[in-house]
């Protein structure tokens, strides 16, 4: 057991209120419990999950709205500092998350979409005969392109709506050869960067020399390549953009209207709180800068530029929350504890279990606590594979004797885990509340064993 170093240094014990770490909302109450900040509200999440219950996802969609208006705003200052002349488009990857609340806003705030299958240009169907959309909004189609998924494109395309379909292999190549808009094709860049996915073998898109010898590409505007996700240094945005710029360049010759480089998603989230991460503002100037200075080196008229981030926005705008049930030793040598929550890691946080995926986590009450215990963390699934051990390091907590009784809340928890989510041993997902101006709506109630049955025909 640890004792709490600081009298006053909870706050930053906790890692909270720090802009660098996106937890500015996040503070310390008065009574010890994890207050959210939204402008001048303030909501205390103690209290919410003592009146909804947990597990519990609280979306904020405040956050959202920030971080993709600051996003735009930045890239289109550096391009006015910078004199950069091509402009810049946002697309929301809406495979971060799907919620109406994280889309939604998203929009609201100056965001084109990246789909990435025909359900989620469906959605964006659904919007635009609800008559949500400015029909100036741009939507970029990735993923496979099935016939289903094509023919919606044409039909929204016929609709007026701006909708790029980006081929990735030659069998969509010949079937988009009819399509009237405008296309973009997708290289798989010959470089790999320090990022989670940097597997040895790229299945999407076409090589650099494919492309070359491809040649002309009716109605091309756009090259896109997407690398990774979470990139881990800026150099492995710089180094990309550069080859893709000289590539661009190349294909130009035959394609005299190819006006736009998208450099995918990949922009990464501080989960672990712990070392220095780049900020959203310096990769931003930084991409910027080197799309400047290379273009004018290759004599390149300045193309427009798209990012296609998806967990930048999204991972921010959401927390987890569980109850801790009970406490057991690790083994008899070792001396954390396990702590069971009553939610799962394998099913409600998944990317723990498949990529190993790191979090920060907090209590939500007894932030004062003057005795820590190391902790590893058990899901309440029956699979010895559901828990968090932070990477065979531990999380601290509060002892669970000193406390009546003791929540956590796990952060960044807004991008992909919704959609992955599963129903191991039928345990229900968690409830999801939309915090937003001052109120909380549940958006998604807590599964019965109704609700869980009914999924499995019963
Ligand atoms: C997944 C994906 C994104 C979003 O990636 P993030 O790492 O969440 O920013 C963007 N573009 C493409 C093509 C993708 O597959």
């Amino acid at each position: 057991m640890k004792k709490t170093s600081k009298k006053n240094g909870f706050k930053k014990f906790w890692r909270l209120g720090l802009e660098d770490f996106n937890t500015q909302n996040f503070d310390i109450g008065v009574d010890d419990e994890l207050i959210v900040r939204e402008g001048n509200y303030q909501y205390n999440v103690y209290d919410i999950i003592k009146k909804y219950g947990t597990p519990t996802e609280i979306v904020f969609p405040t956050v959202m709205e920030n971080r993709v208006r600051d996003l735009i705003d930045t890239f289109n200052a550096y391009i006015k500092i910078s004199g950069y002349k091509g402009r810049f488009y946002y697309h929301y990857a809406m495979k971060a998350n799907q919620t109406k609340e994280f889309v939604l806003p998203a929009v609201a705030e100056g965001a084109n979409l990246d789909v990435a299958s025909a359900n989620e240009l469906f959605l964006v169907k659904r919007m635009i005969e609800q008559d949500k959309f400015n029909a100036k909004i741009r939507v970029i189609c990735n993923g496979p392109k099935t016939e289903k998924y094509i023919s919606l494109i044409e039909e929204l395309r016929g609709k007026g709506l701006i909708v790029v379909p980006i081929i990735e292999d030659y069998l969509e190549l010949e079937r988009l050869k009819k399509f009237k808009g405008e296309v973009g094709i997708r290289v798989d860049l010959e470089i790999k960067v320090k990022a989670h996915w940097d597997k040895r073998y790229n299945r999407f898109g076409f090589s650099e020399s494919e492309l070359l010898k491809i040649g002309k590409i009716r109605n091309l505007s756009t090259l896109h390549y997407h690398i990774s996700k979470q990139i881990e240094t800026i150099d492995g945005f710089v180094k990309p953009l550069e080859r893709a710029l000289a590539l661009f360049q190349q294909m130009k010759e035959k394609n005299p209207n190819l006006d736009t480089l998208d450099i995918g998603g990949g922009a990464g989230v501080p989960f672990e709180k712990k070392k220095h991460f780049y900020t959203g503002k310096s990769l931003i100037r930084q991409i910027v800068n080197t799309a400047k200075t290379e273009c004018d080196k290759l004599g390149l008229k300045h193309p427009n530029l798209i990012v296609e981030w998806g967990s930048y926005v999204a991972a921010p705008a959401q927390i987890t929350i569980y109850k801790i049930l009970a406490q057991k030793d690790v083994s008899e040598k070792n001396k954390k504890k396990w702590y069971v929550i009553d939610g799962s890691f394998m099913n409600d946080l998944l990317d723990t279990w498949a990529i190993h995926q790191k979090w920060h986590v907090t209590p939500v009450n007894h932030l004062r606590a003057k005795r820590l215990q190391q902790v590893w963390l058990a899901g309440s699934s029956c699979d010895s594979d559901d828990r968090y051990t932070s990477g065979g390091g531990y999380i601290s907590l509060p002892c669970f004797e000193d406390c009546d009784d003791l929540y956590i809340a796990v952060y960044d928890t807004g991008a992909y885990q919704d959609a992955l989510a599963s129903h191991h041993c039928l345990l229900s997902s968690p409830a999801k509340l939309i915090a937003q101006n001052g109120e909380i709506k549940i958006a998604r109630k807590r599964e019965n064993p109704e609700d869980v049955g009914k999924i499995f025909g019963w």
